[in-house]
């Protein structure tokens, strides 16, 4: 598989271009600058572009939030370590050159066809990291055991693939939108309580906001995602947990009830209904009423070694803020 990759990277067109220089890229074209990127892999290995997309979106997530990895210069966010790409005996640390690498099994590889094999390259960075996955398959079970392989963690593949999942689904990179839980029109009210000691629902400390309102307001998925959690817990009573594409978790809980189609797996919305304002909790399943009706809204990030929540409020009042511009402009 290897030496056919190499084939066939040289009989790539060559139009390299290296964007790590260029910092004023937008969001937008910097999308756009990795679609096709993307793309081009796709060609060259039948790996789906999804599969690519959801591991350098993955490792720029992870990246953006821990202190341990640079940070991305590039337009790729996946990140070798410089013995990982070069190979573990290999005497030269900063070995470009494709046959040595090779020789001494590191696993970077020349994708833009210009003789060298960088660590700093885009092109250079995603080939690498397809050709890992080529050594396995390019289908959903040999792409899992490729990831597995590689990060041996099971949270960190089924993120992975979560992401490649809504990634084919919605067919852009671009899934970042949100809303606020609650629809406008209805009455809620919520303070920043983050840390706070007495307040229900948490896991730990009280870990979210309370946002109150009546029985039976709407709960809105706030981003996309995919249902990963969907039940009672003697805390939380019933509740719903969603990930999002930045491996963020977003937790509802004391719900009323969920919405009908509401299922584990799921791909959401923002928008997308999820159940309603209750008051359930602190008991056996079904016990409700311990306390006024509200959503109890939390935060989590995966850091692909753990999980730690965070203060969810200065989100919810950004959310809530856009809502009421959109609707301005309607
Ligand atoms: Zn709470």
């Amino acid at each position: 598989m290897r030496i056919l990759l190499c084939l066939l990277l040289l009989l790539m067109p060559i139009h390299h271009k290296s964007f790590a220089s260029n910092k004023a890229m937008t969001d937008e074209e910097s999308y756009i600058k990795r679609m096709e990127l993307y793309k081009r892999v796709e060609v060259v290995t039948n790996i789906p572009w999804y599969y690519i997309a959801a591991v350098d979106h993955y490792e720029r997530s992870i990246r953006s939030v821990r202190n341990d990895l640079p940070k991305t210069n590039g337009i790729t966010g996946i990140y070798f370590k410089p013995v990982v790409w070069t190979g573990y005996l290999n005497p030269d640390r900063n070995d470009t050159h494709p046959l040595s690498i090779q020789l001494f099994n590191g696993i970077g590889i020349d994708g833009n066809g210009d003789g060298k094999a960088s660590i700093y390259d885009d092109a250079d960075i995603l080939f690498s990291f397809a050709n890992h996955i080529l050594n396995y398959g390019v289908d959903e079970d040999h792409f899992k055991i490729a990831l597995w392989e590689y990060y041996k963690r099971d949270k960190t593949v089924s993120i992975i693939l979560e992401k490649a999942k809504l990634y084919k689904h919605f067919g852009r990179l671009d899934l970042n939108h949100k809303t606020f839980p609650m629809p406008r029109g209805y009455n809620f009210t919520y303070h920043n309580t983050w840390g706070a000691a007495r307040g229900w629902g948490g896991r730990r400390i009280h870990e979210g906001t309370d946002i109150f309102a009546g029985y039976g307001v709407p709960v809105r998925s706030t981003s996309y995602g995919i249902v990963e959690m969907k039940g009672w817990n003697r805390f939380g009573g019933w509740r719903v947990g969603i990930r999002d594409i930045n491996n963020t978790y977003h937790y509802y809980a004391h719900l009323n009830g969920f919405s009908k189609k509401l299922k584990v797996g799921q791909i959401v919305e923002p928008g997308t209904l999820i159940g309603s304002v209750g008051s359930t909790g602190y008991g056996p399943p079904g016990t409700s009423g311990k306390f006024p009706p509200h959503l109890h809204y939390g935060m989590y990030k995966d850091n692909g070694r753990t999980e730690w929540s965070f203060d969810p409020y200065p989100y919810l009042k950004q959310w809530e803020r856009l809502d009421r511009i959109r609707a301005s402009k309607k």
